[in-house]
């Protein structure tokens, strides 16, 4: 990594973060604002969680933690993983953070550094390709294509890896085109990872629960052999509605091959964040342990709401948009509509009140596209889509 101030000119942001802003200000000044923007679902966090995290306060934990997270914390995320993949993991793998971004960040700056690639998804999350140029690494754009479903491709992905390749970036289900990976195609993909050996993974899982249509999402954990150089980031965040609450988890390799990864990122912590508070672990582990009721309530609502959006949106001339096998976005395709997706979000936003994303904030291939995020009420969806019809047809 490059340790200069000029390095954080590279920096890029989360424009989801700026056009909430944006839509709150416009809200504040009155205008009747639809939020499809932010990727975050319009659930509390449920009642059991936070009655966890009141009563850790009420009964004295207010200190540091171990920098790895709270041991009944990590287990709790063991008998998680082992009830999602039928894989175990030891607690002493386990690492919490403060939220999902973390991982992202400990990873990239782990194998980044000038003259090193890295490859990752486009369209993609856009904190994946700013801190990987933040590190001097290179990035390398692995297509991820309508055509496709929006599933990476193995033989793609493993055409671009080269010799200058340290880190291969994954996520399914996908942030921001509610792709699936095949199973098929993941097993390809790890078994042509068998020829690059140097070459580490990590995989965004955070969406892992979040499908549609009995589609069940692939761990790499489930690969024994590359678990010696994979990272996979999971978290709070979206599963439980707990986004604020900053709690991620990722589980790390260890020992193997002199590249103890855990412990680095345990060095990571104590010199950067120290530990995750005990109230948000406590409330963690109610959330892994708990009924997960409301997880299955907000399922099917996000599932109502996927049929709406993607049957409005396919009304809407000039878009079509292919149904999202997880996570809560759909992705439409808006190239028949003639415009440019940024200027479209904006105009949009300004013009009829309706907060999405442009593809291009999520990257070069992004371009053609839009994000809206189904974090919304029935009766907003289809408000949001009557005004962008009648903005389109003017
Ligand atoms: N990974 C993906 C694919 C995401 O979409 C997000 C959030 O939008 C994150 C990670 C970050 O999660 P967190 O808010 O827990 O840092």
């Amino acid at each position: 990594m490059l340790h200069t101030v000029a390095a954080f000119d590279r920096l890029g942001e989360e424009n989801a973060f700026a056009v909430l802003a944006r839509a709150t200000s416009l809200a504040s000044q009155g205008r009747d604002i639809i939020n499809l923007g932010i990727g975050q679902p319009d659930f509390r966090t449920p009642d059991h969680i936070v009655e966890a995290a009141i009563k850790a306060l009420r009964d004295g934990h207010h200190g540091y933690t171990p920098a790895t997270g709270l041991l009944a914390c990590r287990e709790a995320v063991a008998r998680r993983t082992l009830t999602t993949t039928g894989i175990e993991v030891s607690p002493d793998t386990v690492m919490i953070l403060p939220g999902g971004k973390p991982t992202m960040f400990a990873a990239i700056i782990m194998f980044g550094e000038p003259g090193s690639e890295i490859l990752y998804p486009d369209p993609g999350f856009p904190i994946y390709r700013s801190m990987i140029e933040f590190t001097g690494a290179t990035p390398v754009p692995v297509p991820v294509r309508e055509a496709n479903g929006f599933a990476f491709s193995a033989e793609e992905t493993l055409s671009l890896i080269t010799p200058k390749t340290r880190l291969l970036i994954l996520n399914s289900p996908a942030n921001p085109t509610g792709g699936v990976t095949p199973r098929a195609e993941i097993e390809a993909l790890v078994k042509g990872l068998e020829r690059f050996p140097d070459v580490a993974i990590m995989s965004d899982e955070i969406y892992d629960v979040m499908t549609y249509d009995r589609e069940i999402a692939t761990s790499l954990l489930q690969f024994p052999e590359i678990r010696d150089r994979l990272i996979v980031l999971n978290g709070w965040s979206k599963t439980w509605a707990m986004t604020g609450w900053r709690m991620g988890w990722s589980i790390w390799p260890i020992g193997a091959a002199g590249a103890n990864l855990y412990d680095k990122v345990r060095k990571l912590a104590v010199n950067c964040w120290s530990c995750v508070n005990a109230p948000s672990q406590l409330a963690g582990i109610a959330a892994i342990d708990g009924p997960q009721d409301d997880v299955a309530k907000m399922m099917r609502a996000f599932d109502n709401r996927r049929k709406i959006v993607v049957e409005g949106l396919n009304t809407l001339p000039g878009v079509s948009c292919i149904e999202p096998k997880g996570a809560f976005y759909a992705f439409p395709n808006i190239s028949g509509t003639g415009r440019k997706a940024k200027p479209l979000a904006n105009t949009l936003l300004d013009e009829v009140g309706v907060a999405l994303i442009g593809g291009p904030d999520f990257g070069t291939l992004g371009e053609g596209y839009i994000r809206l995020s189904y974090a919304n009420s029935e009766e907003n969806i289809l408000r949001a889509i009557e005004r962008i019809e009648a903005y389109l047809s003017r």
